[in-house]
């Protein structure tokens, strides 16, 4: 251990050996390495560390001995399985203020950086898999899905690639897209997360942020290097976890009915020469947390008149105080990052997701509703209170008195 524990409130007058950022520059020699490291605090130009929430788990790991305070990853081999931009997008600094687009390339763009000393990280990763799900085998089955052996195999098995995101956040962009000061946004942070991070109050020459809060996975299906020409079909779901549905089946919600359909999508999608997207936010419980998510849940069936349609989000905010914190205006940056700028199918029912493509320039041609066969009667009260709430549907919203029918199970069924 250190002799002293350094404080990184201030800077002492060290910043001029910290490297500058130029967010949305043209290069990433440009733009700049972002530097989170701990071991080096006069070359850090960013607020927070790396692996978001994952951080503390490295303090125990440290605290306890089995893991070098000052340990640097090994990058050998580690490089993009398959190559992704760079885009045009890419250098348009409002465009994408919630990732790093380099991020996957550092230790290419700054092999000479990393070679002489510097500690700088990737915050994106992009590997290859084969994923099955049963949903897909039954997909086989029914003859909505057929296996040809390249995309799906006769198994059920899809190859995908996939990549794995950690949130890195401009702040004066944040700002911009929330339409709020940046010292607001500053202050809230620091004081929401308990003065975790002192620099976002003391060090506005620091912009760039990493959040303690999960990412974002993309599984891709088809030719990824057809994305960003304006010929390249795309079909796409973008999916906020939702643990007890997407992992363990629970019925009361749709997610993973939805999730499996949106696969299947995409699955098609690449079978016709396109390409298929599903973004997977780690954002649990409309990011409420699971916690919330379990007390509403109790809340909901344990009312007067059983768990309903009408007071579904009501339920919600009684316990949360909002109905959402999923704040889709962050969305739209995964499609700016992989230059797309039209998606031909959409599978999706939510407005706010829609609206939010719609605000960042991205068109969206067909909205793709899932089939009915595919909802669990228990998860009808959230389907008839968001279709009443504006969400898409082929069909028309139910009326009042349907959504006044208790139709989820009770809390002992
Ligand atoms: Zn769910």
């Amino acid at each position: 251990m250190a002799s002293h524990i350094m404080l990184t409130s201030h800077n002492r007058g060290r910043s001029g050996r910290a490297p500058a950022v130029e967010w949305g520059a043209t290069s990433a020699r440009a733009r700049g390495p972002l530097i989170a490291s701990l071991g080096e605090p006069g070359l850090r130009n960013v607020i927070g560390t790396h692996a978001g929430a994952y951080s503390v788990y490295r303090a125990l790991a440290v605290a306890s001995g089995q893991l070098q305070r000052d340990h640097r990853p090994d990058l050998t081999d580690t490089a993009p399985a398959v190559a992704i931009g760079p885009h045009p997008q890419w250098s348009d600094p409002g465009a994408i203020v919630s990732l790093d687009p380099w991020g996957h390339r550092v230790a290419e763009e700054f092999a000479h950086l990393i070679a002489a000393g510097m500690d700088i990280r990737p915050t994106i990763a992009v590997t290859t898999a084969h994923i099955n799900m049963p949903e897909l085998q039954a997909a086989i089955a029914a003859g909505r899905l057929r296996a040809d052996g390249t995309v799906l195999a006769a198994n059920g098995d899809v190859r995908v690639t996939k990549a794995a995101i950690d949130p890195v956040w401009y702040l004066p962009g944040i700002a911009e897209r929330f339409g709020i000061r940046e010292t607001a946004l500053r202050r809230a942070l620091f004081e929401q997360t308990a003065g975790m991070f002192p620099e976002l109050v003391t060090r506005p020459d620091l912009k760039v942020f990493l959040p303690p809060i999960g990412g974002m996975t993309l599984y891709f299906f088809g030719d990824v290097a057809k994305l960003g020409r304006p010929e390249t079909k795309v079909a796409c779901r973008v999916h906020d976890e939702c643990n007890g549905s997407d992992v363990f089946g629970s019925d009361i919600c749709t997610c993973r009915p939805y999730l499996a359909h949106g696969i299947e999508v995409c699955v098609e999608m690449a079978q016709q020469g396109g390409v298929g997207l599903v973004v997977y936010n780690r954002k649990e419980g409309r990011a409420l947390g699971e916690v919330t998510k379990f007390l509403v849940y109790n809340a909901r069936k344990r009312q007067r008149g059983g768990d309903r349609a009408e007071t579904y989000f009501e339920r919600t905010e009684c316990v949360a105080g909002v109905q959402d914190m999923r704040f889709q205006q962050l969305m739209p940056d995964v499609f700016h990052w992989l230059g797309i700028r039209r998606i031909d199918r959409w599978a999706s029912m939510s407005n706010m997701k829609h609206g939010a493509l719609a605000a960042a320039g991205i068109e969206v041609v067909e909205r793709v509703a899932i089939p009915d066969a595919l909802i669990p009667p228990d998860a009808r009260v959230e389907m008839d209170a968001k279709v009443a709430a504006g969400y898409f549907s082929v069909e028309a919203p139910p009326a009042e008195a349907e959504l006044a029918l208790a139709k989820g199970r009770g809390l002992h069924e």
